[in-house]
């Protein structure tokens, strides 16, 4: 649900006369002569095409590139784990620290995850620290990156743990050798939404301070906007992201009492004020039209096929190398590596897929803001914002659109900001409804 997780760009638009609203106030007042001369209009399709530079062109790139090798790097850690025997080693220590299932699934868990973590350290530092930093992106110092990442370990360990989610599962998969990828699937509903609703609450603070929103200016146009959307709009809050970064955002997550919109501080230093409302106007889309319940319904359609399919790759490659591993079947629990390397390849496939969907939802979103907000401009200029700040590629290439763009890339969104215009051609909305009841009720 980020807002601009992808790039954006090109194209021009501000010919039907931009600002219309300010410009007719204006012109109604008769000191015509005495006003300064009006600046051109800007053509934010073009601002957003020439502001991704060589050296934005580097970044994306890049981190195009690591997004492919990422995949790749993670399966050959498995496979690794798996042909120098040190996922049987791991197996075989578990085993031996006492008979409970438990404690044989935590002791491998905590194995597993620590020999994960080294070998995929350098990779992680030069995507989240070094390339960062490479193009000033990032304001963290090394330790503080170091801190996030064994917090992030370390919650993963204790929650699968305190929550033996791990142990439940490889339960069911060595109880259930041939069915248990249904049943694993059946049971990714009632993770994901936990998952979904304990996230604001216990894991983000893990990693950021979040506070209700301080300006209490534009708290209350939000609360406005929120109130026009049928929205209670106590739950904006601000995260202090600029202590990490100097990309803008703002996102919905939570589910239910925990629902929430948070912008990062960074956007609210950087944007203007009618930017702002306009972003917040897309995240009130993503709460109104309650995308994260179609998120939550099509990850469990999605885990059948992920597990499914999965299930069939491990399956089979165990009946080939099984043996040479040291690993009995899937229901030993040095299968693991296999079983991650599967979901990775599957993963990675049902890309194009889940994206399409995401991009979707962030397109109806982008309906939703221009609807409630009539203020194309300001989206557009958003959109231009979240380009220049984040260095994004406004028009990526369609193999890169497909594999890995969540959100429209940002000319697309640009153009579509600057066209879309119902209310002007006498047509009727097709997503915001004025003064419907509350979607939520608290
Ligand atoms: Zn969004």
């Amino acid at each position: 649900m980020l807002l601009g997780a992808g790039a954006c760009a090109t194209a021009h638009a501000q010919d039907t006369g931009a600002a219309p609203t300010n410009l007719a106030a204006d012109s109604a007042s008769v000191g015509a002569l005495a006003a300064p001369p009006a600046p051109p209009p800007r053509d934010l399709l073009a601002e957003a095409r020439d502001g991704f530079t060589p050296e934005n062109r580097a970044y994306q790139g890049i981190r195009v590139w690591l997004r492919l090798v990422g995949p790749v790097y993670g399966v050959l850690v498995s496979l690794l784990l798996l042909f120098t025997g040190l996922s049987a080693r791991f197996r075989d220590i578990a085993h031996a620290m006492g008979s409970r299932g438990y404690v044989r699934v935590l002791v491998y868990f905590t194995l597993y995850s620590v020999a994960v973590a080294l070998f995929t350290l350098p990779l992680a530092w030069y995507e989240e620290f070094a390339l960062e930093h490479q193009f000033g992106l990032s304001n963290q110092t090394l330790a503080d990156w170091a801190f996030d990442s064994i917090k992030g370990i370390t919650f993963s360990v204790v929650v699968m743990g305190v929550v033996p989610l791990l142990w439940l599962a490889w339960r069911v998969i060595e109880r259930r050798p041939r069915s248990w990828w249904l049943w694993l699937s059946l049971g990714t509903l009632p993770i994901a939404v936990a998952a979904t609703l304990l996230q604001p609450l216990v894991f983000d603070p893990l990693f950021n301070r979040f506070t209700p929103l301080q300006d209490a200016a534009l708290r209350q146009q939000i609360l406005d906007l929120g109130a026009r959307a049928g929205i209670p709009g106590r739950d904006v809050y601000e995260v202090d992201m600029s202590t990490k970064t100097n990309k803008v955002n703002a996102y919905v997550n939570g589910f239910g009492a925990s629902q929430r919109i948070v912008l990062w501080d960074t956007t609210l230093e950087r944007l203007q004020r009618d930017e702002i409302l306009f972003v917040m106007g897309h995240e009130m889309g993503h709460y109104v039209l309650r995308h994260i319940w179609t998120g939550l319904l099509w990850v469990t359609v999605g885990a059948f096929a992920v597990f499914g399919l999965s299930a069939w790759i491990a399956h089979l490659v165990l009946a080939r190398f099984g043996a040479q591993w040291g690993v009995q079947g899937v229901g030993d629990l040095a299968a693991l590596p296999l079983l991650v390397a599967a979901l990775t390849v599957v993963g990675f496939a049902g890309q194009p897929v889940s994206n399409a969907v995401s991009r979707q939802m962030e397109h109806e979103s982008d309906v939703y803001a221009l609807e409630l907000t009539r203020d194309n401009d300001a989206g557009a200029r958003a959109f231009l914002q979240l380009a220049q700040n984040n260095r994004s590629d406004p028009a990526p290439a369609p193999w890169v659109r497909v594999l890995f763009y969540t959100h429209p890339p940002l000319a697309e969104r640009i153009a579509f900001a600057l066209e879309y215009r119902p209310w002007d051609e006498g047509r009727p909305n097709q997503l915001y409804r004025a003064r419907v009841e509350p979607t939520l009720t608290r």
